[in-house]
């Protein structure tokens, strides 16, 4: 696009880009002072600073992929719907497309059946040389790196399907009022040592934070769509895993502030933190999140290690299955607090927690709700009563860095109505 309609362009945003009361621009916007931990040190302000040069508005992915790799600061106003599985053309583009080598899902089947292939070792040989290589050429397009000083905010109903967004080793982020659909891996791999009856694992969550620092991810919504985990079929009688993360942040990434967001119908929805190993991740993944409304989300919301996460005021409603809310890691430190858990009949409080390998976690003022009545309910209590080891009740610290918490009494209809993109 040439520089003088970009900037006519820009112009017009300022006028139509979705503004607060003040009328600033939402691109304009910086994450307000005291709100959670990517309010640390100097803030988080994104390209809320950029040069007019650097605005700008994108509708294709290689629009896209063009502004993201531009100087910065920068804003990336995304208008309408964008789909990483497209090629520089705009044409779409299918998983068979990506196939190479030869791979194909049945012979990669036949060769790694378990009881062809055993369970002691992982896939190695022609087939799993094409499923990578194959891969390969899917990740091509649908990883975009977001680079430093950088907004991406949605104009009204805006759409990233089939992207993951790669924060990857830079500060200062701001991701606000975009849905995420489907980002759908085209070749997941299996793993028989994963666990005690090995996975299926896939490669693609649909925003992923490593290794960054302040990043904010704001009014945002995340959804498989139409292609439910719960829909993909099993094979080797574990689940064939298409996704991963929602929004998953490791790597020894710190100073998080993940709010207002609608987290919706998946299986692994957040993950802070993925390895047990120290090294790295010790005294970072300070997270918080608050004001987000999980719905129809099975597991991680999130699975913690290491960090000292604020999770207040969020509204979990999970009217099915639930694996478990929050997951208690190693040397995790969660303050869970106003929130309010809507579960499905049968599913007891003692489910919202999962110990993976923690000690420890505050829990106040959370509510569980069952139909029209709300109740308290104490987390720590009810997990310890029907699991061993017990988890102590205090996770040795006093969250100072949030706004408002709002009563957990008034957030289901606060959340319901105003998390998510375009809200
Ligand atoms: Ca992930
Ligand atoms: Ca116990």
């Amino acid at each position: 696009m040439r520089p003088v309609l970009l900037a006519a362009l820009a112009a017009t945003l300022v006028i139509t880009a979705p503004a607060t009361a003040d009328g600033v621009p939402l691109g304009r916007q910086v994450l307000p002072p005291n709100d959670g931990w990517a309010a640390a040190g100097a803030g988080t302000t994104g390209g809320s600073a950029a040069p007019r040069e650097n605005v700008h508005v994108v509708s294709t992915r290689a629009e896209l992929a063009t502004a993201l790799a531009a100087p910065s600061p920068k804003i990336v106003y995304v208008r309408g719907r964008i789909d990483g599985d497209t090629d520089d053309a705009g044409n779409p583009l299918s998983c068979e497309d990506y196939v190479t080598d030869g791979y194909s899902l049945d012979a990669y089947l036949a060769a790694y059946d378990p009881a062809v292939w055993g369970r002691t070792t992982r896939p190695s040989g022609p087939l799993e040389t094409a499923r990578a290589a194959s891969a390969a050429n899917q990740a091509r397009r649908m990883r975009l790196k977001v680079s430093a000083d950088t907004t991406i905010a949605g104009v009204g109903r805006a759409v990233l399907s089939g992207l993951n967004l790669q924060i990857d080793k830079v500060d200062n982020v701001i991701i606000r009022n975009l849905t995420f659909v489907d980002a759908a891996d085209c070749f997941p791999q299996w793993d028989p040592t994963d666990g005690a009856a090995g996975n299926w694992n896939s490669a693609y969550d649909n925003v992923s934070v490593t290794g960054s620092t302040h990043v904010w991810v704001d009014h945002a919504t995340f959804t498989d769509g139409a292609n439910a985990d719960s829909t993909q079929p099993r094979y080797f009688d574990r689940p064939y895993q298409v996704h991963d993360g929602e929004l998953d942040i490791t790597n020894a990434s710190n100073f998080l502030t993940v709010s207002w967001n609608r987290f919706a119908d998946h299986d692994k929805t957040m993950l802070i933190g993925s390895t047990n190993n120290p090294a790295n991740d010790r005294g970072k993944l300070n997270v918080t999140v608050h004001h987000n409304y999980f719905r129809g989300t099975l597991q991680r919301m999130p699975r913690v290690r290491f960090g000292q996460v604020h999770v207040y005021d969020n509204y979990y409603d999970v009217p099915g299955s639930l694996s478990y809310v929050l997951g208690v890691g190693v040397e995790s430190a969660i303050v869970a607090e106003s929130n309010v858990f809507r579960l499905a009949p049968g599913v007891t409080p003692d489910e919202i927690l999962f110990d993976w390998g923690g000690t420890m976690i505050t829990a106040r003022d959370n509510l569980l709700r069952t139909g029209r009545h709300a109740k308290p309910v104490d987390l720590v209590a009810a997990y310890n009563a029907a699991h061993d080891p017990d988890l102590a009740p205090d996770a040795g610290w006093t969250p100072t860095l949030h706004t408002r918490i709002t009563p957990a009494r008034q957030v289901p209809a606060l959340v319901s109505r105003h998390a998510g993109a375009g809200r």
